[in-house]
């Protein structure tokens, strides 16, 4: 008997509610994680991360790696303790973003090697080495090291560098070896194109992985595309282990992908667009930063429980953000977080009772109605 399981308790057509079991705790999911790039939901304490709704948060391999070090990390009780966070943790296999953000990069069979872009430090990430750091890390879920391509790419391209995922796929599952209480997900490549998903679906299914991720989407190809492909990509994956789509999105893309049978995400977006001045609310975008906030006593959603909206008013977090204090950013964060989170929940009770169309609806009406007008 494992000590991780993953298992479904409703459907409602695609969409799926469960529970991921672990030994740090369990994920219900559908579950937003927030991401916690350099060992810290920026502006938020971990308590404050918790009480949002959150069961499992993301840590990012490329950044920890350069700094402060995994090693580093390791001899410090790893990334739970470093971090004080006591749930799970997810991390990336470091593969995305050191495509996107070192430089003189050098792909080969083997690996990648790179440049930091903190200090310009020489590195490598494989296989291998991604799955080491990640074990130094601690980490619960780990994510298979695999490649991929901006979007548009043309097929060439992304199906030679879906076959070299795969083939890092089985690397990654070897170098993993027998962790209980671990576990590994695999990544499907295959940009936009049905057939090479299948393929990458069908590759790492003979690999065998804990759970299994949508990668490669979210990067540049829009919502229509996105979810043209989401239409088919989660049914190509096992129906007994979790699917995680990376890096999504908007509260309309998680709710479109929930709907599609997607049970895990991550995004920068609530907690980056809180230090920008943007706030998600169940009537759609705010931005705190427009003068028409600077005399309103309302709260952001008189609806939200959240510290930002429970103690606050819009003329406040309209002074903070334009007098740069450091609470705007904590507490708009905390509110996009919160909601969320409450989008999670509601699609959880929804799926649950079989109202997730009907919920679906509500979530795109209140949206649609937009902010409350001006006083
Ligand atoms: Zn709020």
């Amino acid at each position: 008997m494992s000590i991780t399981s993953f298992s479904l308790s409703a459907t409602d057509g695609k969409a799926r509610t469960g529970v991921i079991r672990t030994p740090r705790g369990e994920i219900r999911t559908p579950a937003f994680m927030p991401v916690g790039t350099a060992a810290t939901v920026k502006a938020m304490l971990p308590e404050q991360v918790r009480a949002t709704g959150a069961d499992i948060l993301l840590g990012n391999t490329y950044h920890l790696m350069l700094r402060p070090g995994a090693e580093r990390i390791a001899k410090l009780g790893g990334l739970h303790r470093f971090m004080n966070w006591d749930l799970p943790i997810l991390t990336d296999s470091g593969g995305f973003q050191v495509m996107s953000l070192a430089s003189l990069r050098k792909l080969t069979e083997e690996g990648v090697t790179f440049a930091s872009h903190v200090d310009g430090s020489r590195h490598m990430l494989s296989p291998e080495r991604s799955m080491e750091i990640q074990k130094l890390l601690g980490s619960d879920i780990v994510m298979a090291f695999d490649e991929c391509p901006a979007l548009p790419a043309d097929r060439a391209r992304i199906e030679h560098s879906m076959h070299l995922s795969m083939r890092w796929a089985q690397r990654s599952r070897d170098a993993f070896g027998d962790r209980p209480g671990h576990m590994l997900f695999g990544i499907q490549q295959g940009g936009l194109e049905q057939d090479l998903r299948g393929q990458s679906a069908e590759a790492l299914r003979a690999i065998g992985f804990d759970g299994y991720a949508i990668g490669g989407l979210a990067v540049g190809e829009g919502q229509e595309a996105m979810f043209a492909c989401l239409d088919h990509a989660p049914d190509q994956l096992p129906t007994d282990k979790p699917r995680y789509l990376m890096g999504v999105g908007k509260p309309d893309d998680i709710v479109g992908a929930v709907k599609r049978g997607i049970d895990m995400m991550d995004c920068v977006l609530p907690t980056r667009s809180g230090r920008t001045g943007q706030a998600f609310t169940r009537h759609g975008v705010v931005n705190i930063k427009n003068a028409r906030h600077a005399d309103d006593p309302r709260p952001l959603d008189a609806s939200c429980t959240c510290p930002a909206c429970t103690g606050y008013s819009r003329a406040y977090l309209h002074h903070v953000f334009r007098a740069h204090e450091m609470i705007s950013g904590m507490l708009l964060t905390a509110h996009n977080l919160h909601y969320f989170q409450q989008i999670m929940e509601g699609m959880r009770v929804a799926i649950a009772a079989g109202q997730f169309e009907a919920w679906e609806t509500a979530f795109h009406a209140g949206r649609a109605e937009g902010d409350i007008p001006p006083l």
